[in-house]
């Protein structure tokens, strides 16, 4: 079968491997007809990403259609279309036992730490996949995973119903963040230094947007929450200056999302913290999130169309690339056709 292989950084490749078998009980194969490309993707193929490994078969926003189980596989079944969780743990570790597998001391994401889904057929454990109940377009089932993303970003911040909530930035994280807290029925303003991204973000059900630095953030928040301050700020921006300034910006009893994977430190006022007793959390990956996504693709309270901007087939992927090289701005999803 064909995949698509990063063998060391600045080269992608579609080379002939085997195909996967299925081996144990709780095995399924998967026939791949959608992948999703990710900014941490675009990390591996330029060198970036920091816990990649070559060469690697990159893909972790994948779905298909399952093609075969084991013969312990009871919640799938041959010609269902699933999305896979990426996510592999140990189920032994701290986070593990306490239910934060997402945080496994040992864990494996595929497509970066081992072989992905960007290939034709996958062999995955039972507890990786996620049913479909409708007749989903197979070409979309990818776009669950950076859904699960947006769910797990607001679980951590605990965003409730009619509360207002701050994100910046308006790429893929942002939006899909967004559209979550929209079905859970936050108010959203949302803030980016473009104003098409900004655009989008207002099509796709983001209540205000604020551009920088053309309009005063700040301002904006005061008028947004009626001068009460913001409660919860969720920041994709992911620089030392934006997790500096969701700690000022946020009012009394606030909490922040942070989800940047970045080394750098940033100057964090210890009293603000105090002062405003303020709740600051990180994000990862999703932990068991991929049926509330489901749920709301298919009730059509997430709305993938206007999230997926470019598809390609599989033998355009170097095309895939090069475009979001050159226009990042421009492609909010971009997704692979099997
Ligand atoms: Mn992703």
């Amino acid at each position: 079968m064909k995949a698509i292989k990063v063998p060391e950084p600045f080269k992608i490749v579609i080379e002939e491997v085997e195909e996967p078998q299925v081996k144990s009980a709780f095995d399924v194969k998967i026939k791949v007809t959608s992948g999703g490309i990710c900014g941490s993707d675009i990390g591996i193929w330029n060198g970036t990403n920091s816990l990649a490994t070559y060469p690697r078969v990159i893909g972790h926003e994948f779905g298909g259609i399952v093609t075969q189980v084991g013969s312990g596989v009871k919640r799938v079944s041959v010609g269902d279309r699933v999305a896979v969780d990426p996510v592999v743990s140990c189920g032994q570790c701290y986070a593990c036992k306490i239910g934060r597998h997402n945080v496994c001391s040992a864990l494996e994401v595929m497509g970066v730490h081992r072989d992905g889904g960007f290939c034709e057929y996958v062999c995955v454990p039972e507890e990786n996949v996620h049913r479909f109940k409708a007749d989903f377009d197979e070409k979309m089932l990818s776009v669950a995973e950076p859904f699960t993303i947006g769910v797990q970003i607001n679980t951590r911040a605990q965003i409730q119903k009619g509360e207002k909530v701050l994100i910046m930035g308006a790429g893929p994280i942002g939006i899909a963040a967004m559209q979550v807290a929209k079905m859970n029925g936050a108010e959203v303003i949302m803030s980016d230094l473009v104003e098409s991204r900004l655009e989008k973000a207002k099509m796709m059900g983001a209540d205000r947007v604020v551009l920088i630095p053309t309009q005063n953030l700040e301002k904006e928040l005061v008028d947004f929450t009626d001068g009460e301050g913001i409660p919860v700020i969720i920041d994709t921006v992911c620089i030392p200056a934006s997790f500096q300034q969701s700690v000022e910006l946020a009012c009394p009893a606030g909490r922040v999302v942070v989800i940047g994977l970045k080394s750098q430190p940033s100057e964090i006022v210890m009293a603000e913290i105090t002062k405003k007793e303020l709740t600051i959390v990180g994000s990862r990956l999703n932990c068991n999130c991929f049926d509330k996504v489901i749920e709301g693709l298919e009730s059509g309270s997430l709305k993938p169309d206007k999230y997926v901007t470019h598809m390609f087939s599989y033998e355009q992927v170097e095309q895939a690339f090069e475009t979001i090289r050159t226009h990042p701005q421009d492609v909010l999803k971009a997704v692979i056709t099997f």
